[in-house]
């Protein structure tokens, strides 16, 4: 299989082309180097119908057969782990060693979904009754994906639908499709015609897939701007939605850490990928005993980092992904610069491709736009603080409720800040960590519903129950 062209949708069990394309752009050279299809509504229309089709067999075959068709999918995966890694990085932009990380990732989702269950609960075993609770699969999925982890997030979405039993029509970012739609060819004889749908088009294809009624669920991730249109959209028909949306979240660092120890954990949590994590720390509390250390430390690091086309070997941090975020993520910095904070610029960028040092500003006012808003991009405030009572009110004074993080060598202390953090997931001496058996869900604005696990299972069926006599002789 090629990876460097024929960039083809999956609609129906084929790969097709379209009238129009849409130009890729390698963030690091800002220069086209292919182009994706650019569905048409009929592209849509014959996938929307193709997923319909497919539904009302898939929904019939044995889960086991629905498990293995998965496993299969994983080990394709692996077995391509390097030709995505390196497409992947020309369009995403990671550098190529931690691009594959995240297709070992979705292989790893793969697997780990098909391991999952969603067995019939029992509420009621009378002498004279039992009620069960089936979950019945839904329909056609609508999924679409963000360009920050655009093959891993779809492993997210189809994993779960289709282990239930749904068929799924399945969009990415049109920054970065490429991959995807080289997964939705590998897939393409593993799973019957129409129960995948890969389709890839410009900025009308999205708002056309949430008002599409042909769609029983739409499983969106993104930003919480757009999630709010896709819930409005959804709303016509009363689309059952899941919404994964963004986050501005906070981590808490007590006095009594290692300083040295912590800085690294909490530099690779702030900046990997180019802060463009979801789930990324993009506000930093550091008690006032240590902030001073910590503030030096954390500089240290962003001065020694490699940043650059993540192509080259020895580059740990990418470009921003597009031009788009590249000016907002701008557009903060120079904000912040023209507000009089101090800012503590990292090592020096590339003039080419959409690069922006990693930044810490020091100390910033809290309702600074720094703090405020979600970045999505290596600016990381970080901020002093001395009670923990004040602190845990700062950190959940946000619209978000993503995820967060406790640092503290006395657990027991840790567990309770965390339990009064109000953020879907809290992590503990440790970040950016998730697995196939464990919800990730946003508080507040960060989300509607859950990905992964059994949670995230029950977002793609429909509770059935069944009330079923011990015996007919009412009726008999
Ligand atoms: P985005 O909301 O701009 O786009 C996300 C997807 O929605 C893209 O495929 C886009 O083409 C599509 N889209 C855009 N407008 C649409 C509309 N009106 N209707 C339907 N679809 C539409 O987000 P982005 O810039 O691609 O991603 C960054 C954001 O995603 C950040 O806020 C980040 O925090 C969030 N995110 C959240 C999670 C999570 O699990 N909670 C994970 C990754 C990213």
């Amino acid at each position: 299989m090629q990876f460097d062209s024929d960039y083809k949708m999956l609609i129906d069990g084929e790969l097709v082309g379209a009238n129009d394309t849409i130009d890729v752009v390698n963030p690091a050279t800002e220069e086209a180097f292919a182009t994706c299809p650019r569905a048409s509504s009929d592209d849509l229309e014959a996938a929307v119908s193709a997923a319909k089709r497919a539904f009302s067999s898939w929904k019939k075959t044995p889960i086991e057969e629905r498990r293995s068709a998965l496993r299969k999918a994983s080990a394709l995966i692996m077995e391509h782990a390097d030709a995505f890694a390196s497409l992947f990085t020309k369009e995403q932009g990671r550098p190529t060693a931690i691009a594959k990380e995240e297709i070992m990732g979705a292989a790893y989702w793969f697997a780990g979904t098909a391991d999952l269950d969603l067995p019939v609960d029992v509420t009621e075993d009378t002498d004279t009754r039992r009620i069960e609770v089936h979950h019945e699969p839904l329909g056609a999925v609508c999924a679409i994906v963000p360009w920050n982890f655009p093959v891993l997030l779809a492993s997210w979405k189809i994993a779960p639908a289709i282990l239930t039993g749904n068929t799924i029509v399945l969009k990415p970012s049109p920054f970065t499709p490429l991959c995807t739609l080289k997964l939705g060819e590998l897939l393409q004889d593993v799973f019957p015609p129409g129960v995948i749908n890969i389709i890839s088009g410009g900025d009308e294809l999205g708002p056309w897939m949430t008002s599409h009624k042909g769609f029983s669920k739409i499983t969106f991730t993104g930003s919480t701007a757009t999630g709010r249109k896709v819930m409005e959209s959804a709303s016509s028909d009363l689309k059952k939605v899941t919404l994964e949306l963004g986050g501005n979240d906070a981590a808490i660092v007590l006095p009594d850490v290692d300083v040295d120890k912590v800085a690294e954990q909490i530099f690779a949590g702030a900046f990997s990928n180019t802060a463009q994590i979801c789930v990324a720390t993009k506000r930093l509390y550091v008690h006032e005993a240590i902030y001073d250390a910590m503030r030096d430390r954390l500089h240290d690091l962003a001065k020694a980092a490699t940043v650059g086309d993540g192509s080259n070997q020895g580059n740990r941090f990418g470009p921003i992904q597009n031009k788009a975020q590249f000016d907002r993520v701008t557009n903060l910095l120079e904000d912040a610069k023209t507000s009089g904070l101090t800012m503590l610029y990292g090592s020096d960028v590339p003039k080419k491709g959409f690069f922006i040092p990693l930044t810490i500003v020091d100390n910033p006012p809290e309702n600074s736009r720094v703090v405020q808003e979600e970045a999505f991009g290596p600016i990381l405030p970080m901020m002093k603080f001395s009670d923990i009572d004040e602190v845990i009110d700062r950190v959940n004074d946000t619209e978000y409720g993503l995820a967060g993080a406790v640092w503290s060598s006395d657990i027991e202390k840790a567990t309770k800040v965390a339990a009064a953090m109000e953020s879907g997931t809290v992590w503990i001496n440790q970040n950016l960590q998730s697995t196939p058996l464990t919800p990730l869900t946003g508080h507040k604005q960060s989300g509607v519903g859950s990905e992964n696990g059994v949670y995230g299972l029950r977002e793609f069926t429909q509770p059935k129950a069944i009330y079923i006599p011990k015996s007919a002789s009412n009726v008999a």
